[in-house]
C-alpha cells in the first residue's frame, strides 16, 4: 500500500501511532548525530539516550533495542530462567503480539489472566494462580503489567499494591510501559509516580513519540547488563545507533508534551463519531488517544476497504474498528473522517 501522502489529498492515517514519521528536527538531528560503535559501548548518542531514559525513568540504567518487542523480549529473559513461569494478560501484547518469543527463546511459560475492564491484572486472581513450590509446577518468577492497555490507563493507587503482592511472594515485576508517556500524560503525574514500582520498564519511542525506530528498557542495572547480553543473542547489537538515538532523545525531550493534543483529538473524534448512524463508539474508554467503535451495519471489512478508497485508514478486529490518533493526525482531519464514515455507511 503506498501511504505517503500525495499531492491532491493528505492520506490519514489512524491505524496506529507508529505510523508516525520522524519529525524535521529529528531528521536533522538524525543527519548531525555524532556516533560510534554502539557494540563497543562507544556511541555517545546512544550513551545519552539511555541516560537520559533512566533519569525520567528514575530506573539504575537503561538500554536502547531495535523495537519493544525485543526490550520486552530481553526483559522477560533477564528475569526468568528456562522452566519458570510469568503472569500476564489474555490480551497483552508480550503475549499476544510477540510470536509467543518468551517461550520460542526462553522457555518461559505464560500463565495469562483476563484483563480486568480498567486494563489491570485482579490481583487476588494473580495471587490465585502463583504456584507452590513444588516440582509438578513451573517456577512463577514474574508478574507482567501493561499501561496503557488498549489505551487505558491504570489507576494510580494500582502498583504500589502489585509491588507489594511481588514482594510478598519474591517475584519480578516488569512494565509493558510501550505508551506509559500516554498514561503518565493523562493522569498529570510525573512518569516516575508510575515507573518507580517497577524493576524493569519498556518505553517504545517509535509510537506516538514520533521516532522512526527504538524502545528503551529502563531497569534495574543488573537487568540491564542481562538484558544487553540478549539483545546480542538476538541480533539487536547495533553499531552506529546514535543515528536513531538522536530522534529518541527528541523523543522524550520535545514529544511526550504533544501527547495531550493527541488525547484531545480523540476525545474529539470519538464525540464527532458518537452520532454516526452504524457505530457504536465505545466513548467512556477513550482514555487516551485510542478510540474503538463496534460496526453495527454491513461488515468490519467492507468499511474499512471504502474508508480506504477514501484515503482513510483505520484498523480492526472481529466487529470492532481501531482508531488511534497520533502527531501527524491534525484536527482539522476529523471533519473529513467522520464526513467519510457518514457516506461509507450509508452505503452499507
Ligand atoms: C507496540 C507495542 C509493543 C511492541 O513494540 P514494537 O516496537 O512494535 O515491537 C509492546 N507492547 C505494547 C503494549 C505495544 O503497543
Amino acid at each position: 500500500m503506498n501511504t505517503q501522502p500525495t499531492k491532491g489529498r493528505e492520506l490519514i492515517d489512524l491505524r496506529s501511532d507508529t505510523v508516525t514519521r520522524p519529525t524535521p528536527a529529528m531528521r536533522k538531528a538524525m543527519a548531525e548525530a555524532e556516533v560510534g560503535d554502539d557494540v563497543y559501548g562507544d556511541d555517545p548518542t546512544v550513551i545519552r539516550l539511555q541516560a537520559l531514559a533512566a533519569d525520567m525513568l528514575g530506573t539504575e540504567a537503561a538500554l536502547f533495542l531495535p523495537s519493544g518487542t525485543q526490550s520486552n523480549l530481553c526483559a522477560l529473559l533477564s528475569h526468568c530462567q528456562r522452566g519458570d513461569e510469568y503472569i500476564v494478560g489474555q490480551h497483552a501484547h508480550t503475549y499476544m503480539y510477540e510470536g509467543g518469543g518468551a517461550a520460542v527463546f526462553g522457555s518461559i511459560q505464560p500463565q495469562p489472566l483476563d484483563f480486568m475492564p480498567d486494563g489491570s491484572l485482579d490481583l487476588d486472581q494473580v495471587a490465585a494462580c502463583i504456584k507452590p513450590d513444588d516440582p509438578h509446577y513451573a517456577k512463577t518468577r514474574l508478574l507482567c503489567i501493561e499501561n496503557t492497555q488498549a489505551g487505558k490507563v491504570l489507576p494510580l493507587d494500582y502498583f504500589g499494591k502489585a509491588r507489594a503482592l511481588a514482594d510478598k511472594h519474591a517475584l519480578g515485576l516488569h512494565l509493558d510501559g510501550a505508551r506509559i508517556f500516554n498514561a503518565s500524560v493523562k493522569l498529570g503525574v510525573p512518569v516516575t509516580d508510575i515507573s518507580r514500582h517497577f524493576d524493569s520498564v519498556s518505553v517504545c519511542l517509535s509510537k506516538g513519540l514520533c521516532a522512526p525506530v527504538g524502545s528503551v528498557l529502563c531497569a534495574t542495572k543488573d537487568i540491564v547488563d542481562s538484558a544487553r547480553r540478549w539483545r546480542k543473542m538476538l541480533g539487536g547489537g547495533m553499531r552506529q545507533a546514535g543515528v536513531l538515538a538522536a530522534a529518541g532523545i527528541l523523543s522524550l525531550t520535545e514529544q511526550v508534551q504533544h501527547l495531550e493534543t493527541d488525547h484531545d483529538n480523540a476525545e474529539r473524534l470519538a464525540d464527532a463519531l458518537t452520532g454516526v448512524p452504524g457505530l457504536d463508539v465505545d466513548k467512556e474508554n477513550v482514555q487516551t488517544n485510542m478510540v474503538f467503535a463496534r460496526v453495527t451495519s454491513g461488515s468490519r471489512q467492507a468499511l474499512m476497504k471504502r474508508m480506504a478508497d477514501e484515503g482513510i485508514l483505520v484498523s480492526g478486529s472481529r466487529d470492532k474498528l481501531r482508531l488511534v490518533t497520533h502527531f501527524d493526525f491534525k484536527q482539522e482531519f476529523i471533519e473529513p473522517v467522520v464526513a467519510a464514515f457518514s457516506r461509507a455507511l450509508e452505503a452499507a
